[in-house]
């Protein structure tokens, strides 16, 4: 058994705001040399999340209103006296931090419209996301 890891990072525009970095994990997937495991890919962070999804425009807007209805900002959270983002960490949690993909054939294993969907909860910021691959 063989296993790589790697850093990825991500550049965010907005405070929230949802980045494909699909063809990084790819990239990163080729480059470990592992051909039949599994990878994950896992945030550094406490306000950002890591969803596998379709990445139509639309839906992501969708995404982005769900979050902001069932999270909103500043509804009177304890977390906000410390630093004003507690919606950020809660929508973080709602989400989860990390995917798991098998690997086959050098490639990781996803379906016609799943994508890796980076989202941001309390950009902009600069970003790390760990790519870890494990197999043979
Ligand atoms: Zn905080």
């Amino acid at each position: 058994m063989n296993m790589a890891m790697n850093v990825i990072g991500v550049r965010t525009n907005k405070r929230l705001e949802i980045v494909d970095i699909t063809d990084r994990v790819v990239e990163e997937v080729k480059e470990s040399d592992i051909q039949n495991g599994i990878a994950v890919i896992y945030s550094l962070h406490t306000t950002t999340a890591v969803v596998l999804n379709e990445g139509e425009s639309r839906l992501l807007e969708d995404l982005e209103t769900m979050l902001e209805r069932l999270i909103p900002r500043g509804a009177g959270y304890r977390h906000d006296v410390i630093d004003s983002n507690a919606d950020a960490h809660l929508r973080a949690t709602l989400l989860g931090n990390s995917v798991v993909i098998p690997v086959s054939d050098g490639a990781p294993v996803l379906g016609t419209w799943q994508r890796v969907l980076f989202v941001e909860l309390d950009g902009p910021r600069n970003r790390r996301v760990n790519v870890t691959v494990v197999g043979e």
